[in-house]
């Protein structure tokens, strides 16, 4: 079974608190399962999902991700449906997602059809033969899904924040057994991710898998959820549990999706969740993000799914790169913010008949560099490159706004 291995929290000290281990050899990786392909395995009909615990090789060529399709929100009778059957004929899509209790930022927006979309989902699920999967946040919510016959459950990054209320779900699941996914909380905290995992496991719940969905942050970045991805990974490091990267949440519009789908791939996780609306543009919930069943076809076609890979060196590997991938992004963020800075002193010099260039004051900035940047560890040849560059740019910057000034 996929949870045999005990929750490895005692060890979590040792370790960086996220990002890679500190020491890999204490932070030992485990071999990852795919549980998920029970869902629907490739190439056969249907069948009920948590019927069997199947792990794949980690050598196996075949290798292909558990995908995870479906809208939002299920919004009305003729929307699911319509969308369930499209996606029925794409034949990656395993698993159909639907919310029916949307958790909302502000009040008085679409909360979701309730216990009438189980309705709803469940007709799509008989009509389709898609086995379906919604997120639950309280024990009532995981009452009906399981009254209504829904295959397996998810819990939403905004109550995994809740240790009362995992602990809650965790009590209402004791003794069912179905599949159950912990989206990562919204906050960057590891612990609290694993936490959730350890309360479900002491209730016995034994058909776990994480949900990577990215974070907030305290800026704005690309991402509508910055991915962090050095955080997932290291979960997968800690617990022996499939990982979905769900990729619409992390994005937060269409345009990033492709790209960002083959990086949680190149990443070696074990499936995507991708929402899917048969006409995104009318959405009540998350517009910007859905994309068609048309659109879910080119997007998978264009994946490159590759062996997985899951060796200690790979996967460290991958956590490394995923973090490096994470920093280069906040460099270009952080050179733009400085650009932008430099720019409106420009034009303040220029407004108030000041020099661009104050050699004293940059001698004075970059010395204070050169000390800070050598106690940490940095060349001073890569500080004086890097401030240099950046002097120059920034100086040729407000000279552009000085002439612009004189003509
Ligand atoms: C969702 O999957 O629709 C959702 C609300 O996700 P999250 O909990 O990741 O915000
Ligand atoms: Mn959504």
């Amino acid at each position: 079974m996929m949870n045999d291995m005990p929750l490895e929290t005692e060890r979590m000290d040792s370790c960086h608190p996220y990002g890679v281990p500190t020491e890999s050899a204490i932070c030992g990786q485990q071999e990852l399962h795919s549980l998920l392909n029970v869902l629907r395995p490739y190439g056969t009909g249907r069948i009920p999902v948590g019927v069997m615990d199947i792990k794949q090789a980690d050598s196996s060529p075949a290798f292909t991700p558990t995908i995870i399709v479906g809208p939002c929100s299920v919004e009305s009778e003729v929307q699911i449906l319509a969308t369930a059957r499209a996606l029925a004929q794409i034949p990656e899509v395993k698993l159909l997602r639907g919310g029916i209790w949307k958790p909302r930022t502000r009040p008085d927006a679409f909360e979701g059809r309730g216990e009438q979309g189980l309705v709803w989902l469940r007709e799509a699920k008989s009509e389709t033969g898609l086995p379906t999967a919604t997120e639950v946040a309280t024990p009532e919510h995981v009452e009906l899904a399981l009254k209504y016959d829904v295959d397996a459950l998810w819990i939403g990054a905004r109550t995994v924040v809740n240790p009362f209320s995992v602990q809650q779900l965790a009590d209402a699941l004791k003794g069912v057994d179905i599949p159950v996914f912990i989206k990562n909380p919204v906050s960057p905290d590891l612990n609290l991710w694993l936490g959730a995992f350890e309360r479900f496991q002491k209730a016995g719940v034994k058909q776990l898998a994480a949900i990577h969905r990215g974070f907030s942050y305290y800026k704005e970045t690309p991402y509508r959820n910055f991915p962090m991805w050095e955080i997932p990974i290291e979960l997968t490091q800690r617990l022996n549990v499939p990982l979905i990267t769900d990729v619409s949440h992390i994005c937060g519009n269409r345009e990033l999706l492709q790209a960002t789908a083959q990086k949680a791939l190149d990443l070696a996780c074990d499936g995507l969740m991708i929402e899917c609306h048969i006409n995104p543009k009318e959405a009540l919930t998350d517009a910007k993000q859905q994309i068609t069943p048309e659109e879910l076809k080119a997007l998978l076609a264009n994946l490159t799914f590759r062996t997985k890979r899951t060796g200690n060196v790979e996967r460290d590997l991958a956590g490394l790169r995923g973090e490096i991938d994470d920093i280069d992004s906040e460099l270009l963020q952080l050179l733009a913010r400085r650009m932008e800075v430099s720019a409106q002193i420009g034009e303040y010099k220029r407004s108030h008949n000041v020099t661009v260039v104050q050699m004293d004051r940059w001698k004075k900035i970059l010395d204070d560099h050169m000390a800070t940047g050598i106690e940490m560890g940095l060349s001073p040849e890569l500080i004086n490159k890097v401030f240099d560059a950046v002097h120059q740019a920034s100086i040729e910057r407000q000279s552009r706004i000085m002439e612009e000034g004189t003509h």
